[in-house]
């Protein structure tokens, strides 16, 4: 097995709000228990589980102790769910959907280039487009949506290493402490 992850991503942040609301989303794990406050070196920096970390696991995943922590990322970060791709991305105008992998799981080449060349220009400038195949209306590119919400483009995540699937009401709480902001589950494995 190799090690897994779940990235609560924030889809409004800006950029100059994320220090701060990382800071409350991480005095709130702190005061719940999930996490604990202080950061370890041997485990990259990251904050280690909590006494009540089991508030955020799901039940039927609540005897999976964590064995690792939580790393928050402030800053523009291209979210992904680590090893594969996305099989395919929806227009949130018009549903259009277009497949990114073939049966065999390679990369379609005539689908792909408009979302690779979207993302670096995101990464650099923080705006970035794509024509929709559908409705002709350029997308901007955080505004797609991605199978299994394989991707996700923002200021602020939550990243948390091979801890127990969470519950809706612990997503709840930190999108709760986030204002009501809008936030997506990236998950995967490395
Ligand atoms: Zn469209």
């Amino acid at each position: 097995m190799g090690d897994h992850f779940q990235t609560i991503v924030d889809l409004d942040a800006a950029a100059a709000d994320a220090p701060r609301l990382a800071e409350r989303v991480l005095g709130l794990l702190v005061t719940e228990g999930v996490v604990l406050a202080e950061r370890t070196d041997h485990v990259f920096g990251r904050h280690l589980p909590g006494p009540h970390w089991h508030k955020a696991a799901a039940p039927h995943d609540a005897d999976r102790e964590p064995t690792d922590g939580l790393t928050v990322h402030t800053g523009r970060t291209v979210f992904h769910g680590g090893q594969g791709e996305a099989e395919w991305v929806r227009c949130p105008r018009c549903a259009a959907t277009t497949r990114l992998l073939d049966d065999g799981y390679g990369l379609i080449e005539t689908a792909w280039p408009p979302y690779e060349t979207a993302m670096g220009r995101w990464r650099e400038t923080g705006e970035a487009g794509v024509d929709c195949p559908g409705c002709a209306v350029t997308v901007p590119l955080p505004d797609w949506t991605w199978s299994h919400d394989f991707y996700a483009f923002g200021y602020l995540g939550f990243e948390f290493w091979n801890w127990p699937e969470f519950t809706d009401d612990f997503r709840a709480m930190v999108a709760g402490a986030l204002g009501g902001h809008r936030t997506v589950l990236v998950w995967g494995k490395l």
